[in-house]
C-alpha cells in the first residue's frame, strides 16, 4: 500500500496541534517571577508574542544577538531536546536552531506528569554532604559540637550533618520501597558520590582532577600549584565538594526520577568559639526549589539552558507543590515550625524568592538548578537548637539496620507523609 505523504503530514500536524494547546507563554509568564532574584537579568531575556530569547550578555540583547531562541510553538521540541541531550549543552544550543523538519520530533514529546500512585514512582534521595567522621566533618564545615555545660549536660555534644542525612535517606528508602516506589540513593555511608571518602579521594584522585582541570583551562597553573603545595585540607575538601555536587546532578538526571529529595539539616551559623557552637534558641524548617537567579548567574551556557528549562517546563510548579506538601508534613508530623516569610535570614532575604508557599523558597543552588523534574531541597530543622541538638546526639532509634536518633525517625515520617500527600494532589 502506498501511503500518501500528505496524509502523514496532516497526521503530524494534528498531533502537534494537541500539544500546542498548552499555553507556554502563560506558563513562562507565571514562572519568570520565581526565576529572577535580581532584575538586572531581564537585560538578558526577551519574551514577546513570538517566543522567548535568552542572551549571553546585556550587550548581545542590544545587538539583537540571542544565544538561544525558542518560539512558543517550538517549546515541546526544545524540551524534548533537553531530555535527549542530558548534559551536552553545546548540542542543545546547536539543535535549538530549528529546521522545519526537526520541529516534528516535538510531536513525540510528552511532559513529565506528576505521579498519581506511589507504586512504580522513581524517587532519588540525595543525602547532603559526605564526611565519614566528626574530624572530616570539621574540614567540611558541616559539624555540630556544643559544650555540655551550655545544654545542661555532663558531656559535650558532637555529631555531623552527613551522617544524619544519610541515616534519613537510608530509612526513608526502606519505607518508600515497601510502598512500591523505586528508590535510589546518590551516595553510600561516609562517602561522596565518587564512592570514596575524602581521605581516599585526596590520596588517589585529587592530583588527576587538578591535572584535568589544568589541561581544560578550568584552573590556572598558579592555582594548580597553590592547590598542590599550599591549600589546606579545608580548601581541598571544598574543591572536591564542587565536583561532588556536579556529579550528583549527573547521576540523578541519568536516573530520570519522578521526584528527588535533597536532604539537609540546617544550622544558625552562630559564632563558633574554640570549635564549639553556642545553642540557638529558634528552630524552623525550610525548603528550596530552583529559581531565584541572581546578578551574573546567567553567564554560562549551562545556566541559561537550565533557566530556560525552569521557565518553559512544569518542573518548578511540581517542585513547589512537592516542597509545600513536605513542609506541611514537617509542621504536622515532626512538629517543626516553618520559617516565617518575614524573617531576617540573609540568604532568604537576599538570595531567594518566596515561592508563595510557607517555608518554600526559590534559590539558585548547584543542585536546585541542575536536577530535572520535581525536587525538594529540605532543611528540616536547626541542629544547633538546644532541644534538637540534645535529641540528635542520642542513638536511641533503629530502623533499616541504621542506629540513629529518634528525631531522625520524625523527619523520615514527615518526608514520607509529604511525598504521599504530593502524589495524592489532583
Ligand atoms: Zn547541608
Amino acid at each position: 500500500m502506498k501511503i500518501n505523504p500528505l496524509f502523514i503530514f496532516g497526521f503530524l500536524l494534528l498531533s502537534f496541534s494537541t500539544f500546542a494547546q498548552i499555553d507556554y507563554q502563560a506558563r513562562a509568564k507565571k514562572n519568570i517571577d520565581y526565576l529572577i532574584r535580581n532584575e538586572v537579568l531581564l537585560d538578558q531575556i526577551l519574551m514577546n508574542e513570538e517566543g522567548v530569547q535568552i542572551f549571553a550578555s546585556a550587550k548581545d540583547k542590544k545587538n539583537e544577538n540571542p544565544d538561544i531562541s525558542v518560539s512558543w510553538k517550538n517549546v515541546p521540541f526544545f524540551l524534548k531536546l533537553l531530555e535527549n541531550n542530558k548534559s551536552n549543552v553545546q548540542g542543545i544550543k546547536q539543535n535549538a536552531e530549528l529546521s522545519e523538519l526537526k520541529k516534528y520530533t516535538a510531536v513525540k514529546f510528552k511532559e513529565q506528569k506528576k505521579p498519581t500512585s506511589i507504586k512504580g514512582t522513581r524517587i532519588v534521595l540525595d543525602p547532603g554532604h559526605s564526611a565519614h567522621n566528626l574530624e572530616t566533618a570539621i574540614l567540611e564545615r558541616k559539624f555540630m559540637k556544643i559544650k555540655g555545660e551550655d545544654v545542661g549536660s555532663s558531656s559535650d555534644i558532637g555529631f555531623y550533618e552527613a551522617e544524619l542525612t544519610w541515616a534519613t535517606a537510608k530509612i526513608l528508602k526502606k519505607r518508600l520501597k515497601k510502598k512500591g516506589a523505586k528508590v535510589y540513593i546518590t551516595r553510600k555511608k561516609g562517602k561522596s558520590s565518587f564512592k570514596t571518602n575524602f581521605n581516599k579521594w585526596k590520596k588517589k584522585k585529587f592530583k588527576n582532577e587538578l591535572q584535568a582541570d589544568l589541561s581544560q583551562k578550568i584552573i590556572t597553573q598558579k592555582k594548580y600549584n597553590w592547590y598542590l603545595n599550599e591549600a589546606s585540607d579545608k580548601d581541598i575538601f571544598k574543591y572536591m565538594n564542587v565536583k561532588d555536587l556536579k556529579n550528583r546532578v549527573k547521576i540523578i538526571n541519568n536516573l530520570n526520577p519522578d521526584l528527588t529529595l535533597m536532604i539537609h539539616y540546617n544550622a544558625s551559623g552562630s559564632k563558633i568559639k574554640n570549635g564549639f557552637y553556642s545553642p540557638f534558641k529558634n528552630n524552623y524548617a525550610m525548603a528550596f526549589t530552583g529559581g531565584g537567579f541572581m546578578t551574573n548567574e546567567l553567564n554560562t551556557l549551562e545556566a541559561r539552558i537550565n533557566f530556560l528549562r525552569l521557565l518553559l517546563s512544569e518542573d518548578l510548579t511540581h517542585s513547589i507543590a512537592l516542597s509545600d506538601a513536605i513542609m506541611k508534613a514537617h509542621v504536622n508530623v515532626a512538629k517543626i515550625p516553618l520559617i516565617k516569610n518575614k524573617n531576617n535570614v540573609r540568604y532568604l532575604q537576599r538570595n531567594s524568592v518566596y515561592a508563595d508557599a510557607p517555608g518554600v523558597y526559590c534559590r539558585n543552588l548547584a543542585m536546585t538548578r541542575g536536577v530535572k523534574g520535581a525536587i525538594c531541597f529540605g532543611e528540616s530543622l536547626m541542629q544547633d537548637n538546644k532541644e534538637e541538638a540534645i535529641a540528635l546526639n542520642k542513638k536511641n532509634y533503629k530502623e533499616a539496620r541504621v542506629k540513629t536518633s529518634k528525631r531522625i525517625k520524625d523527619i523520615v515520617d514527615a518526608f514520607e507523609k509529604g511525598i504521599i500527600e504530593y502524589i495524592n494532589l489532583n
